[in-house]
């Protein structure tokens, strides 16, 4: 294979600005407000709120920041459990080990990809036998694609165990018409780099407990007590998003919207293109939802050639694809953890963790750059398929 190293490299969902950022950051020069507080954070909270209708909003400098304050908030401490997506990025699952708390894995369903109700119910039929209930169940929406939440929030609820809800990935996405983010107790939004809309690094916690959310303000701030010396009775944290990033979050907030029709719309040119080649299958939206397709995702289960090789050729045209998140049951750091799979013989994430591929998707892709991604692939399968015909007819011949 020829290495084209001096093609532009096309990334996986690098930043995207509209160009009105700049008028927000402008105001926060003009007024001096360069501060992990100020006028632009309290508006970026109101209009995060008033979009997936919360009661409230904390804009916090990180997605993780947001679960750990959630963690903290529904009093997760030493020893307690906490259920989690195994298939997700690492930051789902840090928080809990920041609260000495015990993190078991629950598997995949194959629908959604997300948290297996299955799974989930056979965890906590053993919780419940063994007297020790979670704190906490954190359900993930991996790629922009909501979990059942119907069925998980049921089983939940018989156990009146709290959800946080990562929705990390899935900002304007919804589940049966309700906004992605408002299922659990708490939601969590991320806006680093990567992601949908972005504040170069920055989070939010939102819920309908506006006196909870009261209270991670508190913690966010370094928990400092209301005397005028520093006096200070808890823990806290240095959690807040500065009033220039804010900014940035208000400006992209407002093209939210066009972003995501903008990542479906690539979604639909892959599927269109690459759906009828051998081995592929594309990430499923399950009805009654609305992924915002952060990342179109695919399992490539090619009888000539790996989910690997075809990332290896995609990386020889400079192109930055990435497999799917390592199960976090598979990862080093948790070897030894708790972990329950769809059904017995059924590990739906390590399946989905050897065979899939996140292709570029950022909404600034171009058609051409999308093309050249969808021809590297059809070209890559199609030379496997004639090389292992031609292997194939020598033999016969021979
Ligand atoms: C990005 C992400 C996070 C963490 O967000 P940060 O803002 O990077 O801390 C958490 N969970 C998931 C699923 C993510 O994709």
């Amino acid at each position: 294979m020829i290495n084209k190293t001096n093609k532009k490299r096309i990334l996986l969902s690098p930043p995207h600005m509209s160009g009105y950022e700049k008028k927000y950051i402008n105001e926060a020069f003009q007024t001096n407000w360069i501060a992990p507080l100020g006028p632009n954070v309290d508006a970026f909270e109101n209009e995060i709120a008033n979009y997936v209708r919360a009661g409230d909003a904390v804009a916090v400098s990180s997605g993780t920041a947001a679960i750990h304050l959630a963690l903290c908030l529904l009093d997760v401490k030493e020893g307690d459990i906490v259920f989690c997506s195994s298939l997700t990025f690492i930051a789902s699952a840090n928080p809990i080990i920041y609260q000495r708390a015990v993190p078991v894995f629950i598997d995949s369903e194959p629908d959604t990809w997300n948290m297996s109700p299955l799974a989930l119910e056979k965890a906590f039929k053993d919780a419940f036998q063994e007297g020790k209930l979670p704190k906490a169940v954190i359900v993930v929406n991996l790629y922009g694609q909501s979990a059942k939440m119907d069925e998980i929030i049921s089983i939940c609820n018989h156990y009146h165990v709290p959800i946080i809800e990562d929705a990390a990935e899935s900002l304007g996405s919804t589940y049966k018409g309700k906004p992605s983010g408002t299922f659990g107790r708490f939601g969590i939004f991320s806006f680093n780099g990567n992601k949908i809309i972005t504040t170069s690094g920055g989070g939010m916690l939102i819920s309908n407990d506006t006196v909870a959310l009261k209270k991670a303000r508190f913690l966010a701030a370094q928990a400092r007590d209301p005397a005028p010396h520093y006096q200070h009775s808890k823990i806290g944290y240095n959690y807040r998003l500065s009033n220039i990033l804010a900014g940035i979050g208000r400006a992209q907030l407002e093209i939210l919207d066009d972003r995501v029709n903008t990542r479906r719309l690539i979604f639909d040119r892959y599927s269109q293109e690459l759906s009828e080649l051998p081995g592929i299958s594309f990430m499923p939206e399950l009805e009654n939802t609305f992924s915002n397709r952060w990342l179109t995702a695919l399992t490539f289960n090619g009888a000539e050639i790996t989910a690997g090789e075809l990332l290896k050729a995609l990386e020889n045209e400079n192109i930055e694809a990435r497999p799917v998140w390592k199960p976090l049951h598979l990862q080093p750091i948790f070897k030894g953890t708790r972990y329950y799979s769809h059904k017995e013989n059924e590990n739906i994430s390590e399946y989905l963790f050897e065979s899939g591929i996140c292709l570029p998707s950022g909404s600034n892709l171009t058609e051409e750059e999308q093309m050249n991604v969808i021809n590297c692939i059809k070209d890559t399968i199609n030379h496997f398929s004639k090389e292992r015909n031609v292997i194939h007819n020598e033999k016969n011949l021979g």
